[in-house]
């Protein structure tokens, strides 16, 4: 399968930054790795249009880091589908665990968002993930599985449309890698969920998240079930992005 690579900028940048960190990913010339890896960087929403142009031709996607559940409408401070699309987002996280937690987004919202970035031409890319409490309790496929089964109830027959991204919550931003056969084996316990719900989408792409840098990305990325990779702090360096994407 294709790898994917995807930067989340998270709450970083500014135009300044964001010039000089296009200008090192265009250098890095990713357009080369297009058959065998997609690439995309995920900006913070008030610069997605920029970033867009200034991508555009380099092989580079772009997408949001949410979306909302309605198309338009009296919903002050939330960002449609449709805007994302006009300013040329091709992709949506939804279900990052910083939104689950600090803005308690349930499963049921991140699943309705997944069906409204498709519904919208957006590829939703799900984020998943256990705390550290749920690993140690041996919940982590429990949780994955009930954040997952929101998304496949809701999708129906569009579940092979979206990306999921496993991200172990302990390993988001920490430094703490989960290890390519810890995250192997809950990228395989995923794939048999998609499977199991819809044969079609046993071919989702699954990737990994969580302190995924230039060091440990090849060893993730060899993992059978591992299709690519969400990348929060690397993503901020241009060679760190370079590097995994190239590892990818
Ligand atoms: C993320 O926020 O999606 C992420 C994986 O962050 P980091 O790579 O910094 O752990």
């Amino acid at each position: 399968m294709k790898k994917l690579v995807v930067g989340n900028w998270k709450m970083h940048g500014s135009r300044a930054s964001n010039a000089e960190l296009i200008n090192g990913l265009k250098a890095a010339d990713l357009g080369v790795t297009a058959p065998r890896a997609s690439v995309a960087v995920c900006p913070p929403f008030v610069f997605l249009a920029d970033v867009a142009a200034a991508l555009a031709g380099s092989g580079i996607g772009v997408g949001a880091q949410d979306v909302s559940v309605h198309a338009q409408g009296a919903y002050t401070g939330e960002i449609a589908g449709p805007m994302l699309r006009d300013v040329g987002a091709a992709y949506a996280i939804v279900g990052h665990s910083e939104r689950r937690s600090y803005q308690a987004e349930s499963d049921q919202l991140v699943a309705d968002k997944a069906k409204a970035a498709l519904a919208h031409g957006l590829i939703p890319i799900v984020c998943v993930g256990e705390t550290l409490a749920e690993r140690e309790a041996g919940q982590t496929e429990a949780v994955v599985a009930r954040q997952m089964q929101a998304v496949i109830d809701t999708l129906g027959a569009d579940l092979a449309r979206i990306v999921v991204a496993y991200e172990p919550v302990w390993a988001i931003g920490t430094g703490k890698t989960a290890s390519p056969e810890q995250a192997q084996a809950v990228h395989a316990f995923l794939r048999g969920c998609l499977k199991a719900a819809r044969a079609e989408a046993a071919a989702v792409p699954l990737l990994y998240g969580g302190s995924v840098k230039p060091d440990n990305a090849a060893q993730l990325f060899a993992q059978p079930d591992i299709d690519g990779g969400l990348i929060g702090g690397a993503a901020l360096k241009a060679a760190d992005f370079a590097a995994i994407a190239r590892a990818a």
